[in-house]
């Protein structure tokens, strides 16, 4: 379906929960969320139609995320029967990876095609540090399971943060020479709640092109990421710039939330719900909604924070 602007509306994240075992700076409050009623959050059937009704209306790829989508107990379930809704041709997933080393299997066995993992740092402590509680190996177990699970293709997904982790940049643009993964770095948000990281964190994504002159531009895939290859490498890096250089003329995606809200822009506080609706309800909300959609997400930087009116957590990102 066209959106008012004429961008054509492929892509719904689905967020299926809040609740994340760690609690990284950037994205949610140390206390974790205020648990929300079960009665107020999506039930895997309501997931389900939302993923018909979408797809009714040409959504053909989903990435399920969170929260931390591997700490719901009926994930590999939600997948399985997401990967079966004629229309859907991909599901992909965005994880911490911590649970990935007893999920990666079933997951891909259910039909998730691609995957995410969050990898902000090599260092064990800087790691604990960010995610204010997780554990460095368990995260790079989960990366090796994934590998040795066959995904289509692994992703890293790396938050610049100025002062944290640009003294990283080469060693984790390494890891694709290394190993088949792609590694990308993603601007921070200056999201609600989302830590207070000073402008000096801030950093554009020309931050690594400074740091690494031999990367090689490649053509762009389809997606939002600016591509570089380094010599030699088995996989792509990345550069997305949601800050420095928005990319919302080409968005075609649309978000929904474990509290059943569909957002049409991740940094518009503009809601519509599809909780409690049946299968032609959640149709039409979904049309007013990408009809609704923004033409663009406005000032994103230190001083203007999103108006998205939830942290990252509670969006799916
Ligand atoms: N728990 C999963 C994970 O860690 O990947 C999935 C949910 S997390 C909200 C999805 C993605 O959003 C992660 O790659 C995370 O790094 C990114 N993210 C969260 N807060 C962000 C922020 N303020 N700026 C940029 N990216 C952010």
């Amino acid at each position: 379906m066209l959106d008012s602007f004429g961008r054509n509306i492929t892509y719904m994240r689905i967020s299926v929960t809040e609740l994340c075992n760690l609690r990284c700076r950037y994205c949610m409050p140390e206390d974790g969320v205020c648990k929300k009623k079960h009665e107020e959050m999506l039930t895997e059937d309501e997931i389900i139609n939302a993923v018909r009704a979408a797809a009714s209306l040409g959504i053909t790829k989903l990435r399920i995320t969170g929260g931390e989508p591997l700490v719901k107990k009926n994930i590999v379930s939600i997948c399985r029967r997401a990967s079966q809704v004629p229309g859907i041709r991909e599901i992909c997933i965005t994880t911490n990876g911590t649970l990935l080393p007893a999920l990666a299997k079933p997951l891909r066995e259910a039909g998730v095609g691609r995957i995410n993992i969050s990898l902000d740092t090599l260092d064990a402590d800087k790691y604990r540090y960010i995610s204010r509680c997780g554990e460095l190996t368990q995260a790079i177990d989960g990366i090796h399971a994934a590998l040795d699970a066959g995904f289509d293709k692994v992703k890293l997904n790396t938050v610049l943060i100025g002062g944290f982790n640009d003294d990283e940049i080469p060693a984790l643009a390494e890891l694709t020479q290394c190993y088949p993964v792609d590694v990308r770095f993603i601007e921070l948000m200056p999201m609600y709640d989302s830590g207070d990281f000073g402008p000096e964190a801030y950093i554009p994504y020309t931050a690594v092109l400074d740091k690494l002159p031999e990367l090689e531009p490649i053509d762009p895939d389809g997606g939002v990421a600016k591509l570089y290859r380094l010599p030699d490498a088995k996989g792509n890096i990345g550069l997305i710039s949601p800050v420095s250089a928005h990319f919302c003329a080409a968005c075609n995606r649309i978000r929904l939330t474990a509290d059943g809200k569909i957002k049409p822009c991740l940094h518009s506080g503009d809601e519509y719900s599809l909780k409690g609706l049946d299968y032609e309800g959640m149709v039409q909300e979904l049309q007013k909604a990408i009809l609704c959609k923004p033409s663009w997400h406005g000032v994103l930087d230190a001083e203007n924070r999103s108006h998205a009116g939830r942290n990252m957590n509670q969006i799916g990102g």
